[in-house]
């Protein structure tokens, strides 16, 4: 009876600790769960089967991704609506000092006038299909963890070939959803002509910049339109002048009016990644080593890039993404750090498991079965500390010169092309290494010599002042006896000076042919990749032993999880459609301190100083003063909302994502979240977990009175 009442007192309180999914308005809903949330009693005004419906056409089909975020058709012609940032790197590539796309905007008069947004693909999910049983089929007991993860990922790229013969025309992957344990084969249509449409100038697109970035109250016209294009057949293809717009089988409503306080909302995107199953261990890498490490990295990267860019305009636009990618996740990482130690986050974690290890162990069998887990887990996150630093190192270095990735590349496909396609790593293979080519002649466009060299020199220095055990031969060897800054730069100026691979000509021709190019090259970038391939393979293999570790570890963790709080979970964030939901609604960041969920342009004049990041073009003060609202008024406020907050559970990807009415209409485009909710990838708060949207009333006023765009609303059938 003690035993008894012990159990049921712990389960409550481990419940009360994490909270079951059920209760909470947590969670990132993969499709498959849509079914069990009652969505109806929660506010949702539509029908489920219109919302998603595998055997017709639904909301869903509306709902697409862009590059590594989402996006959503809005009219029948392939019209997208996104946020700025997500169409940024587009524009940045399409920009030059003379057409300064970034900085003024770009609006195409009619479709002739509609610009390629290079490098931007566009996904719809089609259809999905439990596969693990499939997958897991292929792992045997006696495998070695090592083995284990080579049988999965040998399986999933069998799966994915099949399925892309079977459906012809369409991209398949298989995702893996619990650690582990499930697997789910998705079906996409992949469209590969996106073209820019309107992109509002910086000051608005980007109002607030980097100092309002993660914050709340918001005053960012973060969108912009793109238009996805395919042959005149209707099937997917590259640009071309031909290429007709898109017919989505299903496009968005928007609605003018917008929403209010308290009301239902629900969001359909592509959120990237969480770790809310990851153990406190896990946490504790992060916290204590991971996260202030790439903070720090990218903040030294972000001055080095402003300061190279600072005086040449046409520098600044080679340089503009990459310095806003890592500006946007040196700030997650700040905000995620000050709400881990707020939160107590690693403390929390390690009483929850404190908890079911007592569980554990309170049964003969179940201590058997899972009496060491947590400790085993451990293990492996405590190695992973002790290497934490050349593991780091050694994981930037590859990827730090643009011309040692592509060495490295083409050194790879001289030894993969030669095997049979299945046995290929998986960007060689037949479906894909047509992809991975064009990804690196792209590249070379993109090139700039002297950011390469000083993020490759610095990289490479550190590599060169690791404990002399942790050092690769190959560091070793170009550093010698000497003094390793000296040594490192006189290396780093030969390779530079003789490589051709930054040549598209060269690199096209290298690619015809990657062995027959191994053979003949004497490209120095070629030399220090042959050098360093038995290195990284070694380390993928390690790699490969130890996740195969902790997805058993895993696995089982979540068995004996489900069991102790009987409740189901939902799986983490693995960049695959989900659903959320909630309320417009406010919050309370700090003692004292109320915000209110809607903001409006009367914010945008408070905050404009003429200096950037807060310089409101005239003509757009000149509509706010004059108050030339037209139908986008809020009819209490008298003036236009900007932006709009709510306690949906988003993360990085879901950028771009529609907000959606009970109705299922579009009032805000997601793309932020406020500073305390950057711990969203960790753990979800009702108090603090809030998300951003630019609020449509803003953007259909901004295409409507400041660019004159007045035919992008009649498109999306907003009367004016
Ligand atoms: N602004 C964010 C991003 O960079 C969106 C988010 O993470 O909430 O993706």
């Amino acid at each position: 009876m003690k035993k008894r009442m012990l159990f049921f007192l712990l389960t409550a309180l481990f419940i009360v600790a994490i909270g079951p999914v059920s209760l909470a308005d947590e969670g990132m809903y993969p499709i498959s769960e849509l079914h069990k949330l009652n969505l109806k009693a929660k506010g949702l005004e539509m029908d489920l089967k219109d919302l998603y419906n595998p055997n017709g056409v639904s909301l869903m089909d509306g709902i697409c991704k862009v590059g590594g975020a989402t996006g959503s058709f809005v009219s029948a012609d392939g019209l997208i609506l996104t946020n700025h940032h997500v169409a940024y790197g587009g524009v940045s590539r399409a920009s030059s000092e003379e057409h300064d796309y970034l900085q003024n905007g770009f609006l195409a008069k009619d479709r002739s006038g509609e610009i390629q947004a290079r490098g931007y693909t566009v996904r719809i999910t089609e259809s999905y299909k439990d596969v693990s049983k499939q997958v897991l089929k292929a792992v045997k007991k006696e495998m070695s963890a090592a083995e284990r993860t080579k049988a999965i990922e040998q399986k999933i790229k069998e799966i994915e070939a099949d399925a892309e013969k079977k459906y012809e025309g369409k991209s398949a992957q298989v995702s893996e959803m619990f650690r582990g344990k499930t697997y789910v084969l998705f079906i996409y249509t992949t469209l590969r002509d996106i073209r820019l449409v309107y992109v509002p100038p910086r000051a608005i697109g980007n109002f607030g910049g980097e100092e309002d970035n993660w914050m709340w109250p918001r005053h960012t016209g973060d969108f912009s339109y793109l238009r996805a294009y395919v042959a005149p057949d209707g099937s997917s293809a590259g640009y071309s002048e031909d290429n007709v717009p898109y017919h989505p089988k299903s496009h968005l409503k928007v609605a003018p009016d917008g929403v209010n306080e308290g009301d239902f909302v629900f969001i359909l995107g592509y959120p990237g990644r969480t770790y809310r199953h990851q153990t406190s261990h896990y946490l504790e890498y992060e916290e204590t080593y991971r996260m202030p490490f790439v903070a720090d990295y990218y903040e030294w990267q972000i001055t080095a890039l402003e300061d190279l860019g600072k005086d040449d305009r046409g520098i600044a636009l080679k340089l503009a993404s990459r310095i806003k990618g890592l500006s946007n996740t040196m700030k997650n990482y700040r905000g995620k750090l000050q709400g881990m130690r707020r939160m107590h986050l690693v403390e929390k974690k390690r009483d929850e498991e404190r908890k079911l290890q007592q569980y554990i162990d309170a049964d003969n069998k179940r201590r058997e079965k899972y009496g060491s887990l947590l400790a085993e887990l451990n293990n492996l996150y405590t190695k992973s500390m002790a290497d934490f630093e050349s593991d780091m190192v050694l994981s930037y270095l590859p990827r730090s010169s643009s011309l040692l990735s592509t060495a490295s590349t083409l050194y790879t496909a001289s030894l993969e092309l030669k095997k049979d396609d299945m046995e290929r790593q998986s960007g060689f293979m037949e479906r894909n290494w047509n992809r991975t080519k064009q990804g690196m002649l792209r590249g070379t466009g993109e090139f700039y010599e002297p950011s390469d060299r000083l993020i490759f020199e610095d990289i490479l220095l550190r590599a060169a002042r690791l404990p002399a055990d942790q050092r690769l031969e190959a560091v070793t060897e170009i550093v010698g006896d000497g003094d390793p800054a000296e040594a490192v730069h006189l290396f780093v100026d030969h390779v530079y000076s003789s490589s051709k691979l930054a040549d598209r000509d060269a690199l096209e021709a290298a690619l015809e042919d990657p062995a027959a190019w191994v053979e003949s090259s004497d490209d120095p970038f070629l030399k220090l990749a042959r050098e360093l391939y038995p290195v990284f393979e070694a380390r993928r293999e390690e790699n490969r032993e130890r996740s195969g570790e902790m997805d058993k570890l895993y696995a089982e963790l979540l068995d004996v999880k489900r069991e102790f709080m009987a409740t189901d979970f939902i799986p983490d964030a693995n960049s695959t459609l989900r659903f959320t939901f909630g309320r417009i609604k406010g919050y309370s960041p700090r003692d004292a301190v109320y915000c209110d969920p809607l903001t409006t342009v009367n914010g945008v004049l408070e905050k404009t100083t003429g200096e950037e990041p807060f310089d409101t073009p005239q003509k757009l003060q000149d509509l706010i003063r004059k108050k030339d609202f037209g139908r986008f008024a809020h009819p209490e406020l008298k003036t236009v909302p900007t932006a709009i907050l709510y306690d949906m559970d988003t993360t990085g990807g879901n950028s771009g994502s529609p907000v959606l009415n009970a109705r299922g209409e579009l009032v805000g485009i997601n793309f932020d979240r406020a500073w305390e909710a950057t711990i969203n990838d960790y753990a979800w708060s009702p108090d603090y977990s809030r998300s951003i949207a630019v609020d449509i009333r803003y953007v259909l006023w901004v295409t409507q009175k400041f660019a004159g765009a007045g035919y992008l609303l009649t498109e999306m059938g907003v009367e004016e």
